[in-house]
Order: structure tokens, then sequence, then C-alpha cells
């Protein structure tokens, strides 16, 4: 038996005015996963435990079947992860943002213009965070580039007793109140003021400006974190298991736990990602001897947060076309038995353009064993079943029949 995820990354929604109070799923043609939903199990399942925020990290944990109040430890780790930096016991972890200030004498008194420098390439911004580190690094303190304007601060012995204000929360707001609080504060804001000096006269922002593009000012340190202590996918679930994900944190994740991140040229996260190349390389790797694939697509989380409903309905269908039909047809033709688990990690809903915690539909379909409920993939069709699952982490259980 093969085990196939599919995650439309915030698929799930509140009814859409632009629809006339439908939801995505309702209005979007799916009928390959409208197909496995009829003859497979539907339920409702909560991804973000209580107390949780409904990041993109935490349900993404909770649908791989990690108890995320057990092994959470915050964000920037998995970016590490992802990056390829490896944390010792003891490091704290730091988002670092390269953000546009604005130009006052006094930092203090600057204003938080772009907290993503303009979404600074990610070649520009490798030059400006390794003239950053050059100056700044010492035996405890490192920083390393990542991508675009996400960069990575390593404290050896830092500590996470700090109140740091995310960039993207204070935009256009001066930055005085907001500037590090607690252990280290003082550390870091003599950091983020030398890093203005370094970057001030750098010629990578001196093209930039000249460009009409927004510098990038200042390292902006948040979202402190230390290393997660992931169990094994493999041993805690007795299969191999593979991630493709155009996004960091996800693929973070697979690291950490110690699966398999595969690559896709072309994926990008958005509509005009390599759909065909994404469902390629999970067949791909079921051939190659992996048990279970995780394939996670962010288009439609990405089309919920601009308000999108008609690319959001794309997303959704085209999942549903190039991906599932292609995952189903290719897997019978090799008379290859499958289970497919195909669900969001939370909502996105176009209304509120943000995530929210609501529990979300989730299909199990399962080629051996076809049942007949009749049901079309919606989330009010998973509140009719009397299916509920509670700690969305003990979902992978039941699909690996564990
Ligand atoms: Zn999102």
């Amino acid at each position: 038996m093969k085990y196939i995820v599919i995650l439309g990354d915030g698929m799930a929604d509140y009814p859409v005015d632009f629809f006339d109070g439908k939801t995505i799923l309702e209005v979007a043609k799916k009928p390959t996963i409208d197909y496995m939903c009829a003859h497979g199990e539907l339920g409702m399942v909560k991804t973000v435990q209580d107390g949780m925020k409904p990041g993109s990290d935490v349900a993404n944990l909770s649908v791989m079947g990690y108890d995320t109040r057990e092994c959470y430890s915050g964000r920037s780790p998995l970016e590490a992860a992802s990056i390829g930096v490896e944390m010792k016991d003891d490091d704290v972890t730091f988002r670092t943002n390269l953000v546009t200030l604005s130009d006052e004498e006094n930092y203090e008194d600057k204003t938080m213009l772009d907290y993503s420098a303009g979404e600074i390439t990610t070649e520009e911004a490798n030059e400006l965070i390794n003239a950053v580190a050059e100056e700044l690094n010492t035996d405890k303190i490192k920083f390393y580039a990542g991508i675009s304007y996400r960069h990575l601060c390593v404290w050896n012995g830092g500590s996470t007793n700090v109140d740091m204000t995310p960039p993207h929360d204070i935009s256009d707001k001066k930055i005085a109140d907001h500037l590090p609080k607690g252990d280290g504060a003082d550390v870091f804001l003599e950091m983020m003021k030398k890093s203005e000096k370094i970057l001030k006269e750098h010629p990578v922002n001196k093209a930039r400006a000249a460009a009409g593009k927004n510098p990038a000012t200042s390292i902006w340190p948040w979202g402190e974190g230390t290393k997660p202590q992931l169990e094994n996918f493999e041993k805690k679930f007795g299969v191999k298991g593979s991630v493709i994900s155009a996004v960091d944190l996800i693929k973070g994740i697979a690291k950490c736990a110690g699966m398999n991140s595969i690559d896709v040229e072309g994926a990008t996260g958005n509509c005009e990602t390599n759909w065909d190349g994404k469902a390629q390389a999970a067949l791909d790797a079921i051939l190659d001897g992996s048990d279970f694939v995780y394939l996670h697509m962010e288009a439609p989380d990405e089309m919920g947060h601009q308000g999108a409903p008609e690319k959001k309905k794309f997303a959704v269908e085209t999942i549903d076309a190039k991906v599932v039909k292609f995952l189903k047809d290719e897997l019978e033709k090799r008379g290859i038995d499958y289970k497919m688990l195909i669900m969001p990690d939370h909502p996105t809903p176009i209304s509120l353009k943000t995530h929210v915690s609501d529990p979300v539909p989730y299909v199990i379909y399962d080629s051996t064993k076809e049942l007949d409920t009749g049901l079309s993939y919606t989330e009010e069709n998973g509140k009719k079943t009397s299916l509920y699952i509670e700690k969305g982490y003990t979902l992978m259980n039941h699909f690996l029949d564990k």
C-alpha cells in the first residue's frame, strides 16, 4: 500500500460573496476529488490545537502526525533546517528580515517602510547579509543568508525570553515602541544600528535606490525559536516519506522529521507553479520506493491571502485536474494499491484574507476498498458526517492504519 497526502494549503473557506454565498470547494469543478469523496471517508478534523496560532507550520505539523503542543518550538528553527543550518541544543534562532526603514538620523526615530525591502532578490540579499555577517558575527552570534528578505540569526546560548515584533505587523509605524525587549535586547539593538551603517554604503543598495527600488537599510530580528524535537517520521510511523513543496517552512519540517525533501523545478507556490512537475515528482517518489508522499500545494492559500476568489477556484480545480487525476490514473494503470488523504491545513477565507483555526474537511480514499457515501467534497458535507477528529495529529495514525 502506498500513501499520498494531497495538501491544498488554505483550501477551505467561508461562504464567498462573489460566489453568492457558496464556498470555493462548493463552486470548484473537481470531479476526481469528488469521486474519491463519494467513494471514500469524509470527515472533519481540527488541525490547529487550542492555544496555537493557525500558521502553516503548526497546521502542517499536525497533518503530518505531530502533536504541536509537544514539538513546536517556533518558526525560525524550521526555516534554519530548510536552508541547511544545523542547530545545537543551546542555539536560539531568530528570523532576520532585511527591511527598509525611513532615513531619520536617529535610529529610534525611524519608521518601518517595508518589511520585505521591496521583496529584494535572493542574490542581492545574499551579498548584503554576507556583508552584515562579516562585520557582526561573533563566536556566539552568526548570520546566515536565506531566501529574498528572509534570513537567519543563530545565537548560541541565547535566550527566548525576548519580546520582538514581526516587522509586517508595524508597516508605516514608528519603530521606537517596537524595538527588541528582554534578554539580549541591547545586543540586538546595537547590531541593528550597526547593520544600518554597513548597509547604507553597500553597492547593492545604491543600485537599488538608483533603480527606484526600496533599499535594505537594516536587519530586523524576530521570531525566536529553539531546536525542534521532531521524532523521525519513519521511526514514528514505519513508512519511508517524501515531501514535495515550494515553501521553505514545509521543506524545513521535512528535514527535521528526517523525510526526503524533493525540489521541483519551477515550483513557486502560486497559480503559475509547475503543477505537472509536482505531480510527476510524487509519482516518481512512489516508483522510487517511498511509501508515503506529502504533496503540498500553496496556491489556494496565496489566493486566499490575496482575496482572489476566481484564482482560488482555479487553484483547486487545477489540483484536481493536474495532480489528483494524474496520480489516480497513473497508479491504477500500474496496478499500485494506494490510499489518498486530501485536505487543507487550515482555512484561508477569502473574506478575511488570513488563516483561521476552524476544523477542515478531509477525504480518505482507499483504492482497494471503495465505500459509497455519495457526498461531494465540501465543508458543509464534512460537517454532515458524524466523523470529527478533535486531535488533528491522530489523523495520520488513522490514515496509515496504525
Ligand atoms: Zn497562508
